[in-house]
């Protein structure tokens, strides 16, 4: 007899999404559980965002996959935390990196943000809309915090 495989869900799954009102909301960035998307080999940084400065909603979080393959959006993100993104080549990257787990340095998703974006705070538009049939909070708008940012950044953000 093969040894039976056990499944079930993520416990980072178990966790009840709470549905924000519509609105803008000052978040906290502690991280990122970046995971490679389901689709092609790009990444979906997982952008661990927490509501700050609120009287009733603090700590509740607000969900956005930021996917690699939408450099614009990403580019927003990092302004509304206040930071540029650097040019290293062909590519324009996060400041700070992902520092390898030593077990298995390959595995994108067990690897450790540092740098200047942990701990970071901005602002963001807070919108809902329906995945199959259920309402969900999504990103608006990330509001730039870079003093004369010549960039015209997305507003409407689906
Ligand atoms: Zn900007």
């Amino acid at each position: 007899m093969a040894t039976p495989v056990r499944l079930g869900a993520p416990k980072d799954s178990m966790e009840a999404r709470k549905l924000l009102p519509i609105g803008k909301y000052t978040v906290q960035c502690d991280g990122f559980a970046q995971k490679k998307a389901k689709k092609g080999d790009s990444i979906n940084y997982n952008p661990k965002l927490r509501v700050i400065n609120h009287p009733t909603l603090a700590g509740e979080k607000v969900y956005t996959s930021l996917n690699q393959g939408a450099g614009f959006i990403l580019v927003d993100f990092c302004h509304m935390l206040g930071h540029k993104m650097e040019e290293v080549g062909d590519d324009i990257v996060l400041p700070g990196g992902f520092i390898p787990n030593g077990a298995d340095p390959q595995d994108v998703s067990k690897m450790t943000y540092q740098g200047p974006l942990q701990g970071a705070v901005g602002e963001v538009l807070v919108g809902i809309n329906q995945y199959e049939n259920k309402d969900q909070n999504f990103i608006k708008q990330y509001f730039c915090k870079i003093p004369g940012c010549q960039i015209k950044h997305s507003a409407e953000l689906k």
